[in-house]
């Protein structure tokens, strides 16, 4: 016997029209690449999206062909991500802060013959249009007014464009696992893999983490993702905001501390999201101007470890919620959120922000577990490590143009990579990437956690911790610093400051001094880069 309720398939442009109908004025702010502020509302966000639906289909694109972006969060791209799911076509965001080499391997493998580029990157296409033989129109981002002077192919200024049709268009009728966008994982080890999202997962996603203990967007939210969409599906904001009804702020290409902190305080954001190098820069210009945040109630950190005195500095000097995250591109992408349960909601003080250091509990929709290496669970004791596996409806089951290549195990689990603890109350907490965990005596140490604890002294500005050679240990921590700038410090007061903090054989062999750490294009300390870096390096006494 089937249910006798309504066919009402996941399809995106749903949202988006929810959005325009109950929500039709709430605002959405953007800090235009041209400069300006600009403003605009779902409605008409979802006028323009028809529109240049419309417009690609005209252009001849066809269901389930990929349509470039290379931009920055601005209205215009929040209605390239409907215009385009809602012509059949994918959306394809491009990372910009890949290499150029990769940035173009990327357009060529998901074969983008159409580009929709921002101003800022109209030299970068130019340079790289060689090797893009497959894209036959650049859509520049911009007016007439502003259009520069391009070698591009068959350049356009997107306004001009847009402007050809007149919105007068009906969404394209898709089946809800039908493709709609599309994401590459940055290929820190071999060639960047493409991540398909569906019209399904990707609603189903922004259903599960728009809950209470997740994201749990509201309509009188105003949220402010600074985490691009070009990463990691822009942590599903793009969704789950309009779903909500929340209004947005984009900030386009200023993602340093102060022009964030002018859009925080002068546009009313409620809620916030980044990685944890961007709150550096907030954190940093706050101390430096004595700045406060007048209406911020919660900020989401992710995407790397959020260190202990970032969360202690945003909650207790600023009045800040900090929201820790864990997610990944292959997982749409958000895994879990460290909220609190009745279990855990008396904490306070220290023994709060030891729990915050964790990256959470999942959402319905995310199923965990950990695994030894031969897939055996590993309990949930909150010691004990695992490989971290996860299964879900918005969780891929294969990479673009290799969906014969088993990537999930026998449960249908797909290995995130990542190392981690899971407690008995079901939080997980990351203790480090498969690749840079330290492998000492036969036990594992936690790069992270050692890292994190060294980001507590107060002379330390950035901490990595990587494993080196030992003859009978096999491998032994060593810990990289970048002192703070006016800081005096020496690699004994550090050590003595771990101390007690951690097992002793975790106590890392030495200290290293450097001015900077290399990171990825997403803000990730770059293990590998340092590892290079250090391949001469020696213990002392060896
Ligand atoms: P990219 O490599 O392009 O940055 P992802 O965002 O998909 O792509 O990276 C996912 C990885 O980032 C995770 O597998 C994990 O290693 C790391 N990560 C994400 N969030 C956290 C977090 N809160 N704490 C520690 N690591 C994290």
């Amino acid at each position: 016997m089937l249910g006798l309720m309504q066919d009402w398939p996941l399809r995106i442009h749903r949202i988006i029209d929810h959005a325009a109908r109950y929500h039709p004025d709430r605002p959405i702010v953007s800090r235009a690449v041209e400069g300006p502020i600009h403003r605009t509302s779902y409605h008409e966000v979802r006028q323009r999206a028809l529109q240049l639906a419309q417009r690609l289909i005209r252009e001849g694109v066809a269901p389930g062909e990929r349509v470039a972006t290379l931009a920055w969060n601005t209205w215009r791209h929040l209605e390239a991500w409907y215009g385009i799911t809602g012509a059949a076509a994918v959306c394809h965001t491009v990372n910009p802060r890949l290499f150029r080499g990769q940035i173009a391997w990327i357009i060529n493998h998901a074969e983008d013959r159409l580009m929709l580029a921002d101003l800022t990157f109209v030299p970068l296409l130019e340079a790289i249009q060689e090797q893009l033989p497959g894209v036959r129109r650049f859509i520049v981002l911009t007016d007439d007014a502003h259009m520069p002077a391009t070698t591009l192919r068959n350049a356009v200024a997107y306004e001009s464009w847009l402007a050809e049709a007149d919105g007068d268009f009906a969404w394209a009728e898709v089946d809800e696992n039908a493709a709609a966008g599309m994401a590459y994982t940055s290929g820190t080890t071999g060639d960047p893999k493409g991540v398909v999202y569906s019209h399904r997962s990707n609603v189903l996603h922004a259903l599960a983490v728009n809950n209470g203990d997740f994201l749990g967007l509201r309509a009188r939210d105003v949220v402010m993702p600074v985490v691009p969409l070009f990463h990691a599906n822009g942590w599903a904001i793009p969704y789950s905001a309009p779903m909500a009804g929340a209004g947005l702020v984009l900030p386009g290409a200023k993602m340093d501390g102060a022009s964030l902190h002018e859009l925080l305080n002068g546009e009313g954001v409620t809620i916030t999201a980044a990685v944890p190098t961007v709150w550096l820069g907030l954190l940093q210009h706050l101390d430096a101007t004595g700045g406060s945040l007048t209406s911020l109630e919660r900020v989401v950190i992710g995407g790397s470890a959020c260190p202990r005195p970032m969360t202690e500095a945003f909650e207790t000097r600023y009045g800040v919620s900090v929201a820790h995250a864990w997610g990944m591109t292959e997982l749409s992408p958000l895994g879990t959120f460290c909220s609190l349960k009745p279990e855990t909601s008396a904490l306070a003080g220290d023994a709060l922000y030891a729990l915050k250091v964790k990256q959470g509990h999942p959402p319905f929709t995310v199923d965990m577990k950990i695994t030894d290496d031969a897939g055996r669970p590993q309990p949930w004791d909150g010691a004990t490590f695992g490989r971290l596996k996860v299964k879900g409806p918005a969780v891929a089951g294969a990479y673009f143009k290799a969906e014969s290549k088993a990537i999930l195990d026998e449960e249908g689990f797909f290995d995130t990579g990542d190392v981690a603890t899971i407690d008995a109350h079901g939080y997980m907490h990351i203790t480090d990437r498969s690749k840079d965990v330290i492998k000492s005596g036969g036990e594992w140490i936690s790069s992270i956690e050692i890292e994190n604890l060294a980001m507590g002294h107060p002379a330390v500005a950035e901490a990595a911790v990587i494993g080196v050679a030992h003859p009978k240990w096999d491998e032994r921590p060593l810990l990289i610093v970048v002192p703070k700038a006016e800081a005096a410090v020496d690699g004994a007061s550090i050590l003595a400051y771990l101390d007690g903090k951690i097992a002793k054989w975790w106590m890392p062999d030495d200290v290293a001094f450097v001015s900077e750490i290399p990171h990825t294009a997403t803000g990730k300390i770059q293990k590998t880069a340092l590892r290079e870096q250090f391949s001469a390096y020696r213990l002392p006494g060896l």
